[in-house]
């Protein structure tokens, strides 16, 4: 059985959180910060898969003011249909539309002027321009890469790769809050399980990759090495047996994970818990 690299993480969230929702079926009710969150995601995720084509597109020397402004009208446009898909999830929890519009925006701006910014100082570093610039801008970014192996036994989506001359860097880019330092277990165990999904498919080590925390504008380096890669062997079995279990996890204990999980009322519903239980193990 193929098991999902998100699952890895959220067994280290909470074992009980993932056998309600993976194994019993359970739905959470999504959450503002959730919603928030995913539509940052996908608009991120959107800028990248439109680089190349805005790259290209670029055919005779811009002002960086232009080129700029050619950023910010594209990203303002993929924010807005982002909104736009999630509306039915916004009206669910109360929220305005444009409200959360502008509430997002800032920081696409932001990143548009970054971006603008480096490939106008590239552009007047090597003086190219449309195709050429594109084939020699370094590193080309691939997203939303669906991976996976049997040998493995996992499968995956890895949210970026920093495609460098003679390296691959995976990148996952998180939403919500960062820790003091380093960052959070289960995202270090993703991006490991990306790197082994990505080393063996294209059979080069991968000694690197970043989280990149959007809210906190920062990436942080987590190195992939041997203790890594057996933490994420004991966890694949972990999980392995959890899915196939009819035992449910106890609670976690952590009253901050308690609070911002989206099956917090009915985690202590028995009843309900066991009858769907009952109702699984005698199908
Ligand atoms: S409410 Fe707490 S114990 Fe229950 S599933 Fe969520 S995180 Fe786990």
């Amino acid at each position: 059985m193929l098991i999902s690299v998100t699952s890895l993480s959220g067994y280290l969230y909470c074992p009980r959180k993932l056998f309600l929702t993976h194994v019993l079926g359970l739905v959470e009710v999504p959450k503002e910060v959730l919603v928030k969150g995913s539509i940052r995601h996908e608009t991120y995720d959107s800028i990248n898969k439109i680089e190349e084509e805005l790259v290209k597109s670029i055919t005779k020397k811009p002002t960086l003011k232009a080129l700029t402004s050619k950023y910010e009208t594209e990203y303002t446009k993929i924010l807005k249909d982002a909104v736009n898909s999630y509306r039915d999830k916004l009206k669910e929890l109360n929220l305005d539309q444009s409200e959360t519009f502008n509430k997002i925006l800032p920081y696409f701006i932001r990143e548009s002027q970054i971006r603008s910014l480096n490939l106008f100082s590239f552009i007047e570093k090597e003086g190219l321009l449309g195709e050429e610039l594109w084939q020699s801008l370094i590193p080309k970014i691939r997203s939303e890469i669906k991976i996976n192996s049997q040998n493995l036994q996992l499968k995956g989506i890895i949210d970026q790769i920093e495609v460098w001359k003679n390296r691959l860097v995976p990148v996952e880019l998180k939403t919500g809050k960062m820790p003091f330092g380093g960052v959070w277990p289960g995202h270090r165990i993703q991006l490991g399980c990306y790197a082994l999904l990505l080393e063996e498919k294209y059979g080069s080590t991968i000694n690197y990759g970043y989280v990149h925390y959007l809210d906190h504008e920062e990436k942080r380096l987590i190195k992939i090495n041997h203790f890594l890669r057996s933490e994420i062997n004991d966890l694949i079995k972990k999980v392995q047996a959890l899915m196939v279990s009819q035992e449910i996890p106890g609670f976690c204990g952590n009253e901050n994970k308690c609070n911002a999980c989206g099956l917090k009322e009915t985690c202590s519903n028995n009843e309900l818990i066991q009858n769907k239980l009952t109702e699984i193990t005698t199908n």
